[in-house]
């Protein structure tokens, strides 16, 4: 069975349809784009599989069994970890840390020394450069992002969700990114790549689905997508493609 399955998912605010009727498959090694503009959906679909909302409607299949978390610890322990938009970090702590705050399998007087190994071992086995020592505070947003992944990944996530993740890197730190995620992929897992940018969704993507105005418009392979299709998909209309 595919990781997820989400079918006919609703989820309604005040005077808002966030989500209507919204399906999506994520395959085991595929990476799957979340393609929309801005207030589509995407964050909320993404926040109801991680137990952060509870749907209106609609059923939540993970790996062939039903599955609604109530929480986001309750999808943490399942394998589905997100890295949001802004970072849950503590400023003033190191790396090491940062990666190891709150896990349940730290032994509780594990030594800095010892944290720092594990978090080293972790980043080269994830190919994302990061230094444990070092404090939060005295890194990049590119750095800091590296670090929000690895605490999911520390985690044993087979899922990994990352909501408009180019915002805060350089070209070159995305290029970075891309090949880790690549990498994180071979092993059999899967990636939902949240964006609104054409480009690097075709970029790094395997398959695209894309979400306008709460609904699911297509899923499409990415090799058989080119820009000014997803830009009508994603708009509903022809577009001047410079604007995206
Ligand atoms: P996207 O991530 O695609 O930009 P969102 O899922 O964040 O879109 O938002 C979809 C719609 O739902 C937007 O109109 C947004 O304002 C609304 N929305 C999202 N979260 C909430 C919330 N907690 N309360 C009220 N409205 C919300
Ligand atoms: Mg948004
Ligand atoms: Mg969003």
């Amino acid at each position: 069975p595919p990781i997820v399955l989400m079918r006919g998912i609703a989820k309604y605010f005040p005077g808002v349809v966030a989500n209507e009727g919204v399906d999506l498959e994520v395959k085991r090694g595929e990476i799957h784009a979340l393609l929309g503009e801005n207030g589509a959906g995407k964050s909320t679909l993404m926040n109801i599989l991680t137990g952060i909302y509870q749907p209106d409607a609609g059923e939540i299949v993970i790996d062939g069994y039903d599955a609604h978390f109530a929480s986001p610890v309750a999808a943490i322990a399942a394998g589905i970890g997100m890295v949001h938009q802004h970072f849950k970090l503590v400023q003033a702590f190191t790396v090491a840390e940062n990666i190891h705050l709150g896990w349940s399998q730290t032994p509780r007087f594990a030594s800095a020394r010892a944290l720092e190994a594990r978090t080293k071992a972790l980043a080269e086995r994830f190919n994302l450069d990061v230094d444990p020592a070092k404090r939060i505070f005295e890194l990049s947003a590119g750095e800091q992002q590296r670090v929000e992944i690895l605490r999911v990944l520390a985690r044993e996530a087979r899922l990994l969700i990352l909501d408009e993740p180019t915002a805060v890197l350089t070209p070159a730190e995305a290029r970075e990114l891309f090949k880790a995620l690549r990498r994180f992929r071979e092993a059999g897992n899967a990636v939902i790549f949240i964006s609104h940018k054409l480009d690097e969704v075709l970029e790094i993507s395997d398959r695209i689905t894309v979400l306008r105005a709460g609904r699911k418009v297509a899923t499409h392979e990415a090799a058989a997508c080119d820009p000014a299709m997803l830009a009508r998909l994603m708009v509903g209309r022809d577009i001047v493609l410079g604007d995206y």
